[in-house]
Protein backbone atom coordinates (compact mmCIF):
# COMPACT_ATOMS: atom_id res chain seq x y z
CA UNK A 1 0.00 0.00 0.00
CA UNK A 2 1.83 3.01 -1.55
CA UNK A 3 1.15 6.39 -1.90
CA UNK A 4 3.89 8.55 -4.35
CA UNK A 5 4.37 11.23 -5.89
CA UNK A 6 2.88 10.31 -8.84
CA UNK A 7 -0.31 9.32 -7.41
CA UNK A 8 -0.30 13.15 -5.86
CA UNK A 9 -0.06 14.61 -8.65
CA UNK A 10 -2.72 12.32 -10.40
CA UNK A 11 -5.26 13.25 -7.64
CA UNK A 12 -4.51 17.76 -8.18
CA UNK A 13 -4.99 16.35 -11.71
CA UNK A 14 -8.40 14.40 -10.85
CA UNK A 15 -9.64 17.64 -8.34
CA UNK A 16 -8.99 19.48 -11.10
CA UNK A 17 -11.52 18.04 -13.55
CA UNK A 18 -14.26 17.55 -10.65
CA UNK A 19 -13.55 21.69 -10.50
CA UNK A 20 -14.05 22.14 -14.16
CA UNK A 21 -17.12 20.15 -13.77
CA UNK A 22 -18.87 22.44 -11.13
CA UNK A 23 -17.49 21.70 -7.58
CA UNK A 24 -16.64 24.67 -6.00
CA UNK A 25 -16.34 23.74 -2.47
CA UNK A 26 -12.66 23.98 -1.82
CA UNK A 27 -12.61 21.86 1.41
CA UNK A 28 -14.43 18.78 -0.94
CA UNK A 29 -11.94 19.65 -3.77
CA UNK A 30 -9.13 19.50 -1.23
CA UNK A 31 -10.52 15.80 0.00
CA UNK A 32 -9.57 15.30 -3.44
CA UNK A 33 -6.66 15.99 -3.48
CA UNK A 34 -5.35 14.42 -0.48
CA UNK A 35 -6.89 10.51 0.02
CA UNK A 36 -5.02 8.27 -1.73
CA UNK A 37 -8.80 6.76 -3.89
CA UNK A 38 -6.12 4.14 -5.33
CA UNK A 39 -6.00 2.35 -2.11
CA UNK A 40 -9.78 1.76 -2.06
CA UNK A 41 -9.56 -0.34 -5.46
CA UNK A 42 -8.25 -3.64 -6.21
CA UNK A 43 -4.57 -3.40 -7.37
CA UNK A 44 -5.88 -4.15 -10.54
CA UNK A 45 -7.47 -0.85 -11.16
CA UNK A 46 -4.85 1.21 -9.48
CA UNK A 47 -3.27 2.79 -12.54
CA UNK A 48 -7.14 3.74 -13.07
CA UNK A 49 -8.18 5.37 -9.48
CA UNK A 50 -7.43 8.97 -10.95
CA UNK A 51 -9.87 9.27 -13.99
CA UNK A 52 -13.31 10.66 -12.91
CA UNK A 53 -14.72 7.18 -13.54
CA UNK A 54 -16.93 4.48 -11.12
CA UNK A 55 -15.10 0.92 -11.20
CA UNK A 56 -16.59 -2.24 -9.34
CA UNK A 57 -15.56 -2.98 -5.99
CA UNK A 58 -17.13 -6.46 -5.54
CA UNK A 59 -20.03 -8.17 -4.27
CA UNK A 60 -21.75 -6.16 -7.81
CA UNK A 61 -21.16 -2.89 -6.10
CA UNK A 62 -19.11 0.22 -7.74
CA UNK A 63 -16.66 2.78 -5.61
CA UNK A 64 -19.09 5.94 -6.85
CA UNK A 65 -17.45 8.60 -9.66
CA UNK A 66 -15.09 11.12 -7.74
CA UNK A 67 -17.05 13.64 -9.68
CA UNK A 68 -20.61 12.42 -8.30
CA UNK A 69 -18.86 12.14 -4.35
CA UNK A 70 -17.83 15.58 -4.47
CA UNK A 71 -20.90 16.71 -5.99
CA UNK A 72 -23.12 14.92 -2.92
CA UNK A 73 -20.81 15.87 -0.20
CA UNK A 74 -21.07 19.77 -1.65
CA UNK A 75 -24.94 19.47 -1.48
CA UNK A 76 -24.74 18.45 1.96
CA UNK A 77 -22.46 21.37 3.46
CA UNK A 78 -20.46 19.62 6.22
CA UNK A 79 -19.35 21.85 8.92
CA UNK A 80 -16.79 19.83 11.47
CA UNK A 81 -17.94 18.13 14.07
CA UNK A 82 -21.57 17.70 11.87
CA UNK A 83 -23.04 14.24 12.49
CA UNK A 84 -23.18 12.41 9.01
CA UNK A 85 -25.09 9.10 8.59
CA UNK A 86 -23.91 7.59 5.15
CA UNK A 87 -26.15 4.64 3.39
CA UNK A 88 -24.12 2.10 1.72
CA UNK A 89 -20.75 2.64 2.63
CA UNK A 90 -18.78 0.79 -0.28
CA UNK A 91 -15.55 1.26 -0.32
CA UNK A 92 -15.67 3.58 2.02
CA UNK A 93 -13.77 6.16 -0.25
CA UNK A 94 -16.91 8.73 0.36
CA UNK A 95 -16.81 7.88 4.11
CA UNK A 96 -13.37 9.22 4.18
CA UNK A 97 -13.95 12.42 1.83
CA UNK A 98 -16.53 13.20 4.46
CA UNK A 99 -14.00 12.16 7.64
CA UNK A 100 -11.60 14.73 5.58
CA UNK A 101 -14.22 17.30 6.25
CA UNK A 102 -13.83 16.46 10.34
CA UNK A 103 -17.51 14.95 10.28
CA UNK A 104 -18.49 12.38 12.61
CA UNK A 105 -19.45 9.87 10.50
CA UNK A 106 -21.90 6.75 11.34
CA UNK A 107 -21.98 4.33 7.92
CA UNK A 108 -24.46 1.47 7.33
CA UNK A 109 -23.32 -1.37 4.31
CA UNK A 110 -25.80 -4.71 3.41
CA UNK A 111 -23.03 -6.36 1.49
CA UNK A 112 -21.27 -8.37 4.52
CA UNK A 113 -18.36 -8.85 2.85
CA UNK A 114 -17.83 -5.02 1.59
CA UNK A 115 -18.35 -4.30 5.17
CA UNK A 116 -16.15 -6.84 6.46
CA UNK A 117 -13.51 -5.31 3.58
CA UNK A 118 -13.51 -2.11 4.17
CA UNK A 119 -13.69 -2.13 8.15
CA UNK A 120 -10.67 -3.88 7.75
CA UNK A 121 -8.97 -1.40 5.47
CA UNK A 122 -10.50 1.54 8.20
CA UNK A 123 -8.51 0.02 10.64
CA UNK A 124 -5.17 -0.52 8.88
CA UNK A 125 -5.75 3.03 7.32
CA UNK A 126 -6.52 4.50 11.12
CA UNK A 127 -9.54 6.03 9.42
CA UNK A 128 -11.80 6.46 12.43
CA UNK A 129 -15.78 6.71 11.80
CA UNK A 130 -17.94 7.17 14.61
CA UNK A 131 -19.49 3.79 13.70
CA UNK A 132 -19.38 1.14 10.90
CA UNK A 133 -22.90 -0.81 10.99
CA UNK A 134 -23.61 -3.80 9.11
CA UNK A 135 -27.18 -3.84 7.82
CA UNK A 136 -29.99 -2.14 6.52
CA UNK A 137 -29.66 1.67 5.31
CA UNK A 138 -33.10 2.17 4.55
CA UNK A 139 -34.39 2.40 8.22
CA UNK A 140 -31.88 4.82 8.98
CA UNK A 141 -30.12 4.92 12.61
CA UNK A 142 -32.84 5.72 14.94
CA UNK A 143 -30.75 5.07 18.18
CA UNK A 144 -27.85 8.10 17.11
CA UNK A 145 -30.57 10.67 14.98
CA UNK A 146 -31.25 13.43 14.47
CA UNK A 147 -28.45 13.94 11.79
CA UNK A 148 -27.17 17.19 10.90
CA UNK A 149 -26.93 15.53 7.24
CA UNK A 150 -27.67 12.12 5.93
CA UNK A 151 -26.06 10.81 2.41
CA UNK A 152 -27.27 8.16 0.42
CA UNK A 153 -24.71 6.47 -1.98
CA UNK A 154 -27.01 4.18 -3.57
CA UNK A 155 -30.27 4.32 -6.34
CA UNK A 156 -33.75 5.08 -4.02
CA UNK A 157 -36.69 4.12 -6.19
CA UNK A 158 -38.05 6.17 -3.25
CA UNK A 159 -37.21 7.98 -0.78
CA UNK A 160 -36.76 6.16 2.89
CA UNK A 161 -39.47 7.62 5.57
CA UNK A 162 -37.10 7.14 8.22
CA UNK A 163 -34.37 8.86 6.49
CA UNK A 164 -36.21 12.16 6.47
CA UNK A 165 -37.57 11.63 9.90
CA UNK A 166 -34.00 11.16 11.02
CA UNK A 167 -32.67 14.76 10.14
CA UNK A 168 -32.31 17.79 12.28
CA UNK A 169 -34.83 21.01 11.21
CA UNK A 170 -31.80 22.80 9.45
CA UNK A 171 -30.41 19.25 8.63
CA UNK A 172 -29.96 17.79 4.71
CA UNK A 173 -30.45 14.38 3.09
CA UNK A 174 -29.08 13.89 -0.33
CA UNK A 175 -30.28 11.42 -2.24
CA UNK A 176 -30.52 9.66 -5.60
CA UNK A 177 -33.98 8.63 -6.51
CA UNK A 178 -35.46 7.00 -9.35
CA UNK A 179 -35.06 3.04 -10.81
CA UNK A 180 -33.50 3.40 -14.37
CA UNK A 181 -31.90 6.69 -13.38
CA UNK A 182 -31.82 8.53 -10.55
CA UNK A 183 -32.46 12.54 -9.86
CA UNK A 184 -30.13 13.62 -7.29
CA UNK A 185 -32.44 15.31 -4.90
CA UNK A 186 -31.62 17.39 -1.82
CA UNK A 187 -34.05 17.78 0.95
CA UNK A 188 -33.43 20.51 3.09
CA UNK A 189 -35.79 20.09 7.02
CA UNK A 190 -37.17 23.66 7.21
CA UNK A 191 -39.23 22.70 10.61
CA UNK A 192 -40.70 19.59 12.25
CA UNK A 193 -43.33 19.09 9.25
CA UNK A 194 -41.54 20.94 6.27
CA UNK A 195 -39.09 19.80 3.76
CA UNK A 196 -37.60 22.29 1.08
CA UNK A 197 -36.31 19.99 -2.29
CA UNK A 198 -34.02 20.68 -4.92
CA UNK A 199 -33.32 18.46 -8.03
CA UNK A 200 -29.83 18.60 -9.28
CA UNK A 201 -29.44 16.40 -12.34
CA UNK A 202 -29.37 13.02 -13.13
CA UNK A 203 -26.72 9.91 -12.20
CA UNK A 204 -27.03 6.18 -12.39
CA UNK A 205 -26.05 4.57 -9.25
CA UNK A 206 -26.40 0.82 -8.15
CA UNK A 207 -29.64 0.35 -6.34
CA UNK A 208 -30.35 0.69 -2.49
CA UNK A 209 -31.97 -2.42 -1.45
CA UNK A 210 -34.48 -2.83 1.05
CA UNK A 211 -33.84 -6.63 2.48
CA UNK A 212 -30.52 -8.09 3.18
CA UNK A 213 -29.77 -11.54 1.12
N1 LIG B 1 -19.95 5.30 -1.24
C1 LIG B 1 -19.62 4.05 -1.88
C2 LIG B 1 -20.69 3.67 -2.87
C3 LIG B 1 -20.81 2.23 -3.03
S1 LIG B 1 -22.13 1.73 -4.10
C4 LIG B 1 -18.28 4.14 -2.58
O1 LIG B 1 -18.00 5.19 -3.16
O2 LIG B 1 -17.54 3.16 -2.58
C5 LIG B 1 -23.51 1.71 -3.00
C6 LIG B 1 -23.40 0.85 -1.79
O3 LIG B 1 -24.67 0.85 -1.13
C7 LIG B 1 -23.08 -0.62 -2.06
O4 LIG B 1 -21.94 -0.98 -1.32
C8 LIG B 1 -24.34 -1.36 -1.60
O5 LIG B 1 -24.06 -2.64 -1.07
C9 LIG B 1 -24.88 -0.42 -0.55
N2 LIG B 1 -26.30 -0.57 -0.24
C10 LIG B 1 -27.33 -0.83 -1.09
N3 LIG B 1 -28.50 -0.87 -0.42
C11 LIG B 1 -28.21 -0.63 0.89
C12 LIG B 1 -28.98 -0.54 2.09
N4 LIG B 1 -30.30 -0.73 2.09
N5 LIG B 1 -28.35 -0.28 3.25
C13 LIG B 1 -27.00 -0.10 3.29
N6 LIG B 1 -26.21 -0.16 2.19
C14 LIG B 1 -26.80 -0.43 1.00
Amino acid sequence: MKDTLKHRGMRKNLADIVAAKGVTDNKVLDAIKTIPRHLFLDSSFEDHAYQDKAFPIGADQTISQPYTVAFQTELLEVKPNAKILEIGTGSGYQTAVLMHLRAKVYTIERQLELFKTTSLFFNKMHYRPKKMIFGDGYKGLPEEAPFDGIIVTAGAPEVPRPLMAQLKVGGRLVIPVGTDEQIMTLFVRKSEKEFEKKEFGSFRFVPLLEDKN
